[in-house]
């Protein structure tokens, strides 16, 4: 095969198995029919360009009106307060919270804001037949912020803050919770869009007549479930890996291309990104960071998150003793969703990263599957536990009632922003290929015909 030939190619980018491309999947979600990742890359799945063009630059006007209005307001003893996203951030940076602040700041202002506005300043060029300057470190740069934006966390953080102080003031919704809500729905939409799809979309500019190419024998699409390539194994045929194939594919474009033993960093031939055939080292930072997660997750829960005084009162709050305080008084729900989000879910991703570590180290093919998916809800979820960060930030801004009232962040708060963040980079080091590396050849039964 030329090099040409390998843009027929994909590899799934979980498991590394080779698919033949299909023309298009006809806005159909695919599937790869071994470990069942969506393949979100694909000529024509999900959302079309016209309607994700739409949308973003919706979000962008959505985004700034979500800025400027107050969040939620607080009356109280004839006095009010109002929390903006923004103030949020500022009271916590004048309470020495610096880090907290910037974590909250880069999470739910400064990221979402990049990804929308390195989107539309591709998806506007490219759709009148343009490629825009610097084309591939814009690509890159969505996808490096992207799993760090969480507007969608600081909706449910502002959504908690209002059922918790509903019982000890007056709470008013502003016009700014109304826009994050309507932010929260566009950005689901959004980041439902794979860029690396705009490559495709790029190469038809660059070169119309490969992009006019139907290859003949693309109909590898069946349903959902994609059928992997087959290869010729000692005289029978079998699935085949990138890796085997002597191929690696690109993290960042997808393409799929030649392997260069002894270059260490190989870089890819359409993007530039560095090629790993597996993340090296990954095992081993993976390692490192939960250790640095687990250290962290003992103080997040034993020292005190929040610091309330009320009228000479002095308080001290836990996460766990909020929790056992919603339950007492009846705010049960409220009582479970902090529960699962502060300490379950950071839990839960320590146990799991480190059964995935330890089973991806020994090499073992022990149920793949359920391992695959394990790892794809810890992906999923692991943005959640943000959520106390958020409610502490909003709460410091709302009560600022002078000597009445007045609560600030403890160090906790750190401590616990912490976790997710180190949980999150643990996560993005594990390199998922690791867990099929061994798992032989079964794919699903239906599709074995
Ligand atoms: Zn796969
Ligand atoms: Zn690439």
């Amino acid at each position: 095969m030329s090099q040409m030939e390998y843009r027929q190619l994909i590899a799934c980018h979980e498991c590394d198995l080779l698919f033949r491309k299909p023309s298009s999947v006809k806005g159909r979600r695919a599937a790869c029919s071994r470990c069942g990742a969506s393949l979100t890359a694909l000529p024509g799945s999900g959302l079309s360009l016209d309607p994700i063009c739409a949308v973003t630059l919706a979000a962008l006007v959505t985004f700034c009106i979500a800025q400027c209005f107050p969040l939620i307001a607080l009356r109280a003893n004839g006095m009010t307060s109002e929390a903006t996203l923004f103030g949020a951030v500022r009271s916590l940076w004048s309470d020495n919270m610096c880090v907290v602040a910037a974590m909250v700041f880069c999470s739910s202002i400064l990221f979402p804001l990049i990804e929308l506005l390195a989107l539309s300043y591709l998806l506007v060029p490219l759709r009148m037949g343009n490629v825009p300057p610097r084309f591939n470190s814009t690509l890159r740069l969505i996808q490096v912020v992207r799993p760090w934006g969480m507007v969608e966390v600081f909706m449910l953080g502002a959504l908690v803050t209002i059922v918790k102080m509903a019982s000890m003031a007056e709470v008013i919704p502003g016009p700014g919770l109304f826009a994050l809500a309507a932010l929260t729905v566009l950005l689901a939409v959004v980041t439902s869009f794979d860029p690396s799809r705009l490559w495709a979309v790029r190469d038809g500019i660059r070169s119309p007549r490969m992009a006019g190419i139907r290859w003949s024998r693309a109909s590898g699409h069946d349903g959902r479930f994609m059928k992997p390539l087959r290869a010729r194994v000692a005289g029978s045929s079998a699935v085949i890996t990138a890796q085997r194939a002597g191929l690696v594919g690109c993290h960042a474009c997808g393409l799929v291309q030649t392997r260069i033993e002894q270059q260490t960093h190989h870089r890819c031939a359409r993007c530039q990104h560095v090629l790993h055939e597996r993340r090296p080292d990954g095992l081993t930072r993976t390692v490192s960071l939960l250790l640095a997660a687990a250290l962290a997750y003992i103080p997040a829960n034993l020292l005190p998150i929040m610091h309330a005084s009320t009228l000479g009162r002095s308080e001290d709050d836990t996460i766990l003793g909020g929790v056992a305080y919603f339950w007492t008084s009846g705010d049960w729900p409220l009582a479970v969703v902090v529960f699962i989000a502060s300490v379950l879910v950071p839990m839960l991703k320590l146990v799991a990263l480190t059964l995935l570590t330890v089973v991806a180290r020994r090499g073992s093919d022990w149920r793949a599957r359920e391992r695959a998916g394990l790892y794809r809800v810890v992906e999923r979820i692991g943005r959640w536990s943000m959520l106390d960060v958020f409610v502490v930030a909003l709460t410091v801004t709302l009560v600022h009632f002078g000597s009445f009232a007045v609560i600030t962040a403890g160090p906790a708060a750190l401590a616990f922003g912490s976790v997710v963040i180190l949980t999150m980079l643990a996560s993005q080091q594990f390199d998922p290929r690791l867990i099929w590396d061994n798992a032989g050849q079964r794919i699903r039964p239906d599709d074995e015909r």
